[in-house]
C-alpha cells in the first residue's frame, strides 16, 4: 500500500548495559521476525558488540546514536565513524535533538558527522525538528527545511539513498505529547519537498522520512498511515518489546 518500505528504528538513548542489551534484543527478535518493514535498534556505544552478536542472523539492524567526523585523534569521549564500521554496525543516528540541545551539536557539525558516516558506508538517520516556541512562532517549515539543507550539504544524489530523515518535534520527544497525524504528515511533506528542491522528484519520492516523538503502540497506526510518514524513530517504547513489536506491526 505504501510507496516506500517503512523503517522502524528504536533509539535506546542512554539505557541498558551490554547484558541487558542482549536480553532486550533477544526479546524483540521473535516478535518482529515476520516484519514487513526494516527494523533497527540504535544502542549506546558500549552495547554495540552485544547487540550485534544478539541480532546476528535476524532481521534487526543495529545502529549507534552518534559519530565523530575525524577518523581518530585528540577528541576525548568521541567515537569515529571508522570505529563504528569496524564493529559491523550499519546505522547511525545523527543530529538527535538531545545532542543538539545538551551537547552543542549544530547544523554544521551534523553535516560533518553525516559526511564521515557516509564515507564509511553507514546508513544515517538524520533528525530534524522544532521547539514548541518555534512552532508557535510559525517557523517550523522554514526551520526544518534549513536543518535539512545544511545537514545534506555536499551529499550526492547517490549518497542520499543511505539517508533516512526523522522529523522529531522536540516538544513531542519523551513528553507523551504526540504530534497529530496531520501535523506529522505536513512537516514530513515539507522535508520531502525540500529534498525535491535540493535533488529531484525521484530522490524525494524514494527517501524514507520517519516521524518521532512519543510514538507508541496505540498511536503508531494512525501516524504511519499518513502518506508522507514512512516509519518511526522510537525512544521510550523501543525499550518495551511488546510495544515496539506493535509499532513494527503497524508499519507492516
Ligand atoms: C527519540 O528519542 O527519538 C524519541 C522519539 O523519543 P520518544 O519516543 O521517547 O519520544
Amino acid at each position: 500500500k505504501k510507496l516506500r518500505k517503512a523503517v522502524i528504528a528504536g533509539n535506546w538513548k542512554m539505557n541498558k548495559t551490554p547484558a541487558e542489551a542482549t536480553e532486550l534484543i533477544e526479546a524483540i527478535k521473535p516478535l518482529v521476525k515476520d516484519a514487513d518493514c526494516d527494523v533497527v535498534a540504535c544502542v549506546p556505544y558500549i552495547d554495540l558488540a552485544a547487540a550485534l552478536e544478539a541480532a546476528k542472523g535476524s532481521n534487526i539492524g543495529i545502529g549507534a546514536q552518534n559519530c565523530h567526523w575525524e577518523k581518530s585523534g585528540a577528541f576525548t569521549g568521541e567515537i569515529s565513524a571508522d570505529m563504528l564500521t569496524s564493529t559491523g554496525v550499519q546505522y547511525v543516528i545523527i543530529g538527535h535533538s538531545e545532542r543538539r540541545t545538551y551537547f552543542g551539536e549544530t547544523d554544521v557539525t551534523v553535516n560533518k558527522r553525516i559526511r564521515a558516516a557516509l564515507d564509511n558506508g553507514l546508513s544515517v538517520i538524520l533528525c530534524v525538528g522544532e521547539f514548541l516556541e518555534q512552532r508557535e512562532q510559525g517557523i517550523t517549515d522554514e526551520l526544518v527545511a534549513m536543518q535539512t539543507k545544511i545537514a545534506l550539504g555536499g551529499v550526492s544524489k547517490d549518497e542520499l539513498k543511505k539517508i533516512i530523515i526523522a522529523y522529531e518535534p522536540i516538544w513531542a520527544i519523551g513528553t507523551g505529547k504526540t504530534a497529530t497525524a496531520q501535523q506529522a504528515n505536513e512537516v514530513c511533506a515539507v522535508i520531502r519537498a525540500t529534498v525535491a528542491k535540493l535533488y529531484d522528484t525521484a530522490s524525494a519520492d524514494a527517501i524514507t522520512i520517519q516521524y518521532g516523538g512519543s510514538m507508541n503502540a496505540k498511536n503508531a497506526a494512525e501516524l504511519l498511515d499518513q502518506p508522507d510518514v514512512d516509519g518511526g524513530l522510537i525512544g521510550g517504547a523501543s525499550l518495551k518489546p511488546a510495544d515496539f513489536a506493535e509499532i513494527v506491526k503497524a508499519a507492516s
